[in-house]
């Protein structure tokens, strides 16, 4: 988990809150929440794919694909959710129940 700035977060979070497609790409949008621009995102102890912002409450899941290891965040339309296992899917077409 990196830590990033305050004003590099909010930069971000203005750039991405309403275009999230590709965010999956960006190894900085793991510490910034899209619903309130804050950087205190941090994991969450249960469960090692699911990341919470400690200042508004909002979790979100992101994570190595399965199949082939690239992120896949919840946040990004590019990563809908698997109506089968309830994971997301990656570009590749990998998820908990396809991990080709
Ligand atoms: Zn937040
Ligand atoms: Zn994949
Ligand atoms: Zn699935």
């Amino acid at each position: 988990m990196m830590t990033i700035a305050a004003a590099t977060a909010m930069a971000l979070f203005r750039l991405h809150k309403g275009d999230r497609a590709g965010i999956n790409r960006k190894p900085d949008m793991e510490s910034v929440c899209l619903i309130c621009g804050s950087a205190h995102v941090a994991p969450d102890s249960g469960n090692p794919r699911k990341l919470v912002c400690r200042n508004c409450g909002f979790a979100f899941f992101r994570y190595a694909c399965p199949a082939c290891a690239q992120v896949v965040d919840s946040r990004d339309p590019s990563n809908p959710l698997c109506p089968a296992c309830r994971g997301r899917k990656c570009a590749c077409g990998g998820c908990d129940c396809n991990t080709l």
